[in-house]
């Protein structure tokens, strides 16, 4: 054992520089287990932050210049503390496909390391849709080979209007559908992220939405990771809304009731996530009394998939679930006649007055262009 074990060691690559990555683990059930998924997350930065970036999101934020060196240290880190996990997800901070953010000699030699490592079975990582291509996915299939691989890519919503005036998300569908296409063909799992609650959206919509959501992103990828947004402490605007009191973190019985209305088998494909990853200023919750509860239940749910927990977790009474009811019959005046307000509070307070009134006519109009 002890000899099988060091030739184990001898095969992780050991740490380099000692700049970490982050890492946590997702509850989730392999061949039919429980099993904490070990998530690194490597420092990059996303390229489309550069561009505003996604209103939910703060990643990318990385303080010096990328570097290669440090970039495939950290992974060796994040191997060392993860070793001997055959399934593995490993993220960058926006597109492990993006060469603006990992050059392609630098994204084969990460591809080398985990498959020269010996044990990982499957490796998920993300890229947004537009990075995906033939001949970048040959590529790594032709290192990873027996890795069953999978790429994360974020739909957030498939409403075109919430999608890019709530999220900023700067994705087609046909371009989502092309990355989809191109991950089939070379055997590889595609899984698409949709989002609880985007800004904007009252909790009764967001429900809709993301039910509406994970049954077209069904109907489109291999597998579905839903999350309710966290409001991240910092570089978001979701964070800065929030203080403003014009956002709030999706309640739990919201996320229940999206999961409680999927069929056995839609529920199948679907997977929890998103309520880890710091720092966080407000994650989904419900009150004080029945959240951690109801989050031990869900946390039984991906480990066992077996949808009885919840069931036990929607069913739970707790007085602040007539608050949600009461929530969730509030009618305001349509999205789209309510967003123009929005964007022109958040203009004037963060570009000013002047900025607005300049440039009103063009916000309106490109709002109307989804009338
Ligand atoms: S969600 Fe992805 S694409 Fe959007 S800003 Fe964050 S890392 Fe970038
Ligand atoms: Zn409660």
């Amino acid at each position: 054992m002890a000899k099988i074990w060091s030739d184990e060691e001898a095969r992780v690559p050991k740490p380099g520089i000692t700049i970490l990555p982050s890492i946590f683990y997702l509850s989730r059930n392999q061949e039919g287990k429980p099993y904490n998924l070990p998530v690194i997350g490597l420092d990059t930065l996303c390229s489309w932050r550069k561009r505003g970036g996604c209103t939910f999101c703060n990643f990318g934020g990385l303080r010096y210049p990328f570097s290669e060196k440090i970039f495939l240290s950290q992974l060796k880190n994040g191997l060392y503390i993860t070793r001997g996990s055959p399934y593995l997800h490993i993220a960058v901070d926006g597109s492990t496909f993006d060469d603006e953010e990992v050059p392609a000699t630098t994204r084969l030699k990460f591809f080398k390391i985990i498959k020269t490592i010996g044990y990982v079975k499957t490796l998920e990582t993300e890229s947004k849709a537009e990075f995906i291509t033939d001949a970048k996915i040959e590529e790594a299939c032709k290192i990873l080979r027996s890795i069953k691989f999978g790429i994360g890519i974020g739909l957030e919503s498939s409403d075109d209007f919430v999608r890019e005036h709530c999220i900023n998300k700067g994705l087609t569908k046909k371009v989502y559908i092309n990355a989809i296409k191109t991950l089939r063909r070379y055997n590889v799992f595609s899984q698409a992220h949709v989002i609880l609650k985007p800004p904007f959206l009252t909790e009764y919509e967001a429900i809709l939405d993301a039910e509406k959501s994970i049954r077209y992103a069904l109907n489109t990828a291999d597998e579905v990771i839903f999350f309710p947004i966290n409001i991240k402490s910092w570089g978001c605007l979701t964070g800065w809304l929030h203080r403003y009191k014009k956002y709030s973190a999706p309640k739990l019985w919201s996320f229940l009731e999206v999961l409680g209305n999927l069929s056995d088998k839609e529920l199948k494909r679907v997977f929890l996530a998103g309520f880890i990853g710091g720092p966080i200023l407000q994650n989904a919750s419900n009150c004080e009394k029945c959240t951690p509860t109801i989050m031990q239940l869900i946390e039984n749910f991906n480990y066992t998939r077996n949808r009885e927990f919840l069931k036990k977790a929607k069913d739970y009474k707790c007085s602040c679930k007539n608050e949600w009811k009461r929530e969730l019959t509030k009618r305001l005046p349509p999205l789209k006649e309510r967003i123009i307000k929005e964007y022109e509070f958040i203009a004037k307070k963060l570009l000013g007055e002047e900025w607005w009134s300049n440039n009103q006519v063009w916000v309106k109009a490109d709002l109307q262009r989804y009338a």
